[in-house]
């Protein structure tokens, strides 16, 4: 049946999905899960739709069809629409004006910052917005901090989000690609760092900042 291997692969999907997502923090993959999720859902009250109507004159049969012919590119429609639009406000709880990062956000026009609320200490950028955790602000210092900021405000200035999104795709889609993708994603690291380096006219908040994460890292 085809609907059964949909709803195995859906769930497949979702798992690993999640499980990424565990590893990286990447909002992407939050969102990928996420659509995988409520797609196995459908398939699901599909399937149960179809047992309880006893597919009485091929309607389920034909349902099912144009499920899948319409249903899977409208679910990336949404998915992306999720993404880009839903997912971002969610994490966006409290914009932050810290004194200090007011100036630094003007190195790159239209840039934000947003504060998360979680101890983990990790942060990240998407499109041009800056989240950072709490548990960021606790474990390092003033200048390690600044570090960070500057580090995330060269991937805005990169515009790699999208590019990540692209690789990390990639990544799952063909294995093959791992090593060159691997490759992409520490090279724009780098360039984060270097451009953290440059502002700073250190690389020693930077690299302090990294070992400081290091341990944190799951
Ligand atoms: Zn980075």
């Amino acid at each position: 049946m085809m609907e059964t291997a949909m709803l195995v692969a859906s769930i497949l999907a979702a798992l690993l999905f999640f499980w990424l997502w565990k590893r990286t923090r990447s909002v992407w993959l939050a969102y990928a899960h996420l659509s995988m999720l409520t797609f196995t859902g459908f398939i699901l009250s599909l399937q149960s739709y179809c047992a309880w109507s006893g597919n009485a004159l091929g309607m389920c049969t034909w349902l099912v069809s144009k499920i899948l012919g319409y249903g899977v590119p409208i679910a990336v429609v949404l998915a992306f629409v999720v993404g880009w639009l839903i997912l971002p406000l969610m994490y966006k709880k409290r914009f932050a004006d810290l004194g200090f990062t007011h100036k630094l956000l003007k190195l790159v026009p239209g840039a934000r910052l947003w504060i998360v609320d979680t101890a983990k200490p990790y942060a990240f950028a998407l499109k041009k917005d800056v989240f950072i955790t709490v548990g960021m602000f606790d474990i390092l210092t003033m200048k390690e901090q600044e570090a960070v900021l500057l580090h995330e405000l060269g991937h805005v200035r990169q515009k790699t989000s999208l590019r990540k999104f692209t690789t990390a795709i990639m990544r799952l889609v063909s294995p093959i690609s791992a090593f060159y993708t691997h490759k992409v994603l520490n090279s724009e690291e780098k360039d984060a760092d270097a451009y953290a380096a440059r502002m700073q006219k250190t690389n020693k908040h930077v690299l302090s900042a990294r070992a400081k994460l290091q341990v944190y890292k799951v």
